[in-house]
C-alpha cells in the first residue's frame, strides 16, 4: 500500500514491527522480503513516484576534496532511488576483494565471497540477469559472433571478465505493483526522515521523526529500523542523529562518514588497431547499450580486463578494470550532449534544470555533430569513430581522511545541516592506473591487435581534470567484527544499537572494482534473512516453511543454512570456474 505523507494526519505516530528508511535498491528489496514474509512493515521514502526540484535540493551540499559531483545527476530521490538512473552493470565482487590484503590499509571484510554467494545467486531474478554464469568462454560460445571475440593473453597478468547487464531495472516501476498490493507493507512518500531517535542510553533506537516539504509531521516507532538512505546519506542521518550522542549515532569511535570511496574512473591513451583487425565489440563499452549490443538469450554483457591477483600481490596494486572505448564522431560536442540530454528527457530521467527547447535549438545550430553522432551511435559505422582509447576503474582506498561530514553552515530546508563530501585518492590508485593502462597495452601489443601510445604517467602528478566517480558511494558505515574499525557488523547491524540496521554500498569495507549494486542487492537479501530469524514470529516462520515445502520457488530463506545450500554450492562453482 502506498500513502502520500502530505494527507496523514498532523503528528500520526505510525507503529510498526520493521521500519526501512528509504526505498532504493536496498530498502525495497527489503521491503519486498519482508512483505513475502508477511512481516509488517513500513517504508519512509523521501520522494513520490518522480522526481521533484525541492526534493532533489534536500540531496546538494559542499564539495571539499577533488572535483566531485555527488547530488544532481549522481543520485536520485524519489521511489526507486538511485535505480532510477542507473546504467545497469552487474558483477559479483572478486573472492579477493573479501581478503584483507597486507599492501592495502584496512582491507578486507569479516566474511568471503561463499557467504554471499547463495544471495548474488537470487539476484539474478530480482535485477532481471540472464544466467548465474560470468564465464567469459560461454559467453563468447553462446553469442556466436564473428565480431565478438575473445584475444589472447600473453603475459599471464591478466585475464577477461564478463559484466551482464540489468535493462536496467528501475526499481520503483518494476515493483510498485508488489507493493501496492501488499498486505503488510506500507510505503509512505514525500515522507522525510529527518532524526533518529535513540534511548536515552543511546542503545536502541525508539521512533524516526519525518517531516515532509509541506510541513506535516509525522512518527514511526519500530521494533527494528534499518536505515537505506544510499552511502552518503546514510551517514549524514547517523551523523544528524546527534541528540543524545553528541557525535551522532553509531559513531562512538568517530567512523561514520570515514572511509568513503566511489571508483575512481580515467581514459589513457590512443589505440592502433593493427592494418586487418577486425573490429572487436566484446571489449569496447559503446557497443553494450545499442541495438547490436553484445548478447545472448536476451542478457547484454560487456567484458573487462583484469589484472590477476598474484600479479596485484606482487606489485602490490588495487583491483581494477580496463576496456576499450570508441570514440564516435561528434561525441562531447555542443550538439551531442543536448542530444543525449534530449534522449533523457524522452526516457523521463532524472536531470535537473533540463531545458528541451534549448535543446532542441543546440541540436539544430550543430546539425552535422547532432546528426554524426547519433547516426554512429544507432548504426556504429566504424568510419564515424574517430579514435579509440582505454578506460579503467580502479578500486578506492578505504581512507579515514576521505569522508562525508555535516556542513558547519549550511542547512537544508528542513534545517538539517547538509552534506560535505570530500572525496580522497592517493599514490596507490595513480600506480594502479598506470600499471593497469600498460598491461593491457602490452598485452594488445602482444596479441598483435594494437599498438597502444599511452598519456603521461599519473604516479606523483595531480590528478588531471578528466578524473571522473562513477556514482558509487561506499564505505561511509564500514562492516568490521571490532566497533573500533567499523561501524556495523557482520549482520549490518551498527555497533552497540540494538535495533538499528543499515543497508546499501555504505557498508563495504573494500570496494573491489565491480559495480556495487549487485553487492548491495545480496546483502540485502541475506540482511532481511537475518531480521527475520530475529524477529522469530511463529506464525511467520511456520508459513515459510509450509510454502517452501509446498513450491521449489523459495521467496525468502527462513533457514538458510539448509534450504540454500544447494544454491550456495552452485553459484560458488559458476563464480570460481572464471578464476
Ligand atoms: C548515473 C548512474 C549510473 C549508475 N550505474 C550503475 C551501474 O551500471 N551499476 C551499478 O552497480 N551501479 C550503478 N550506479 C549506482 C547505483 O545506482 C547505486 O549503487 C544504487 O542505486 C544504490 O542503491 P541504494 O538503495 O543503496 O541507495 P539509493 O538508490 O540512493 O536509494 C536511497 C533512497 O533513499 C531515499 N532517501 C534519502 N534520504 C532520505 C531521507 N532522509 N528520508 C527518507 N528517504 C530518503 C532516496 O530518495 C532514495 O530513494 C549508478 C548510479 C548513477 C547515479
Amino acid at each position: 500500500m502506498f500513502i502520500d505523507t502530505r494527507t496523514v494526519e498532523q503528528n500520526s505516530v505510525i507503529e510498526t514491527t520493521v521500519c526501512i528508511i528509504g526505498a532504493g535498491v536496498a530498502g525495497i528489496t527489503l521491503a519486498l522480503e519482508m512483505s513475502r514474509a508477511g512481516v509488517d512493515t513500513c517504508v519512509l521514502e523521501s520522494g513520490g513516484f518522480g522526481p521533484d526540484d525541492e526534493t532533489r535540493d534536500l540531496y546538494r551540499g559542499e564539495n571539499a576534496g577533488l572535483p566531485y559531483t555527488f547530488a544532481d545527476g549522481s543520485r536520485s530521490r524519489y521511489f526507486g532511488g538511485s535505480s532510477n538512473c542507473w546504467g545497469g552493470w552487474c558483477r559479483p565482487l572478486d573472492p579477493w576483494d573479501f581478503d584483507k590484503r597486507d599492501w592495502i590499509a584496512h582491507s578486507g571484510w569479516p566474511f568471503g565471497l561463499d557467504e554471499l554467494a547463495p544471495y548474488y545467486a537470487r539476484t539474478h531474478e530480482l535485477l532481471k540477469l540472464g544466467p548465474q554464469n560470468f564465464d567469459p568462454a560461454y559467453w563468447e560460445r553462446e553469442i556466436g559472433r564473428p565480431d565478438v571475440r575473445r584475444l589472447p593473453l600473453g603475459t599471464g597478468h591478466m585475464r577477461d571478465t564478463v559484466a551482464q547487464f540489468s535493462p536496467p531495472l528501475r526499481f520503483g516501476k518494476v515493483y510498485r505493483e508488489e507493493l501496492s498490493r501488499s498486505a503488510r507493507v506500507r510505503v509512505f512518500l514525500y515522507a522525510n526522515v529527518l532524526n533518529i531517535d535513540a534511548d536515552a542510553q543511546g542503545t536502541s533506537i525508539s521512533r524516526v521523526r519525518v517531516g515532509t516539504i509541506t510541513e506535516r509531521k509525522m512518527s514511526v516507532n519500530a521494533k527494528i529500523f534499518v536505515l537505506a538512505t544510499g552511502g552518503i546519506e546514510n551517514a549524514r542521518l547517523l551523523l544528524a542523529s546527534n541528540n543524545v550522542q553528541a557525535a551522532g549515532l553509531g559513531n562512538a569511535n568517530d567512523l561514520v562518514g570515514r572511509y568513503f570511496m566511489d571508483h575512481p574512473r580515467m581514459m589513457s591513451g590512443k589505440v592502433r588497431f593493427r592494418p586487418g583487425t577486425p573490429r572487436n565489440k566484446l571489449y569496447d563499452i559503446k557497443y553494450h547499450y545499442q541495438n547490436a549490443a553484445v548478447s545472448a538469450h536476451g542478457t547484454k554483457i560487456s567484458s573487462q580486463f583484469a589484472p590477476n591477483p598474484e600479479w596485484m600481490a606482487r606489485e602490490r596494486l588495487l583491483n581494477s578494470r580496463v576496456w576499450l572505448y570508441s570514440r564516435w564522431y561528434g561525441e562531447g560536442s555542443a550538439g551531442s550532449e543536448a542530444l543525449i540530454r534530449f534522449k533523457e528527457a524522452l526516457m523521463q530521467k532524472d536531470q535537473p534544470g533540463r531545458n528541451v527547447r534549448a535543446d532542441i535549438a543546440t541540436m539544430a545550430a550543430h546539425p552535422l555533430d547532432t546528426v554524426g553522432f547519433g547516426l554512429t551511435r544507432l548504426l556504429q559505422w566504424p568510419a564515424l569513430i574517430t579514435g579509440v582509447t582505454l578506460q579503467a576503474i580502479v578500486e578506492a582506498v578505504p581512507d579515514p581522511d576521505s569522508r562525508v561530514t555535516l556542513s558547519a553552515e549550511k542547512r537544508d530546508r528542513f534545517g538539517m545541516p547538509r552534506v560535505k563530501v570530500e572525496w580522497r585518492l592517493g599514490d596507490q590508485v595513480q600506480r594502479t592506473f598506470d600499471k593497469t593502462f600498460a598491461l593491457l597495452a602490452q598485452e594488445l601489443q602482444l596479441a598483435g591487435v594494437a599498438d597502444v601510445e599511452l598519456d603521461a604517467p599519473l604516479e606523483g602528478r595531480s590528478w588531471p581534470t578528466k578524473l571522473e566517480g562513477t556514482w558509487h558511494h561506499m564505505g561511509t558505515t564500514r562492516m568490521h567484527d571490532s566497533p573500533r574499525e567499523g561501524v556495523v557488523d557482520r549482520d549490518c547491524k551498527v555497533h552497540g544499537m540494538s535495533n538499528l540496521y543499515i543497508g546499501g554500498s555504505s557498508v563495504f569495507p573494500t570496494v573491489g572494482a565491480n559495480f556495487p549494486t549487485i553487492t548491495i542487492a545480496a546483502l540485502s537479501l541475506r540482511l532481511a534473512g537475518h531480521l527475520v530469524r530475529q524477529l522469530d514470529l511463529p506464525d511467520i516462520v511456520g508459513n515459510l516453511r509450509l510454502e517452501a515445502a509446498n513450491s521449489s520457488s523459495m521467496s525468502i530463506q527462513v533457514q538458510p543454512q539448509v534450504e540454500t545450500l544447494p544454491i550456495a554450492a552452485s553459484a560458488l562453482t559458476t563464480l570460481m570456474k572464471e578464476q
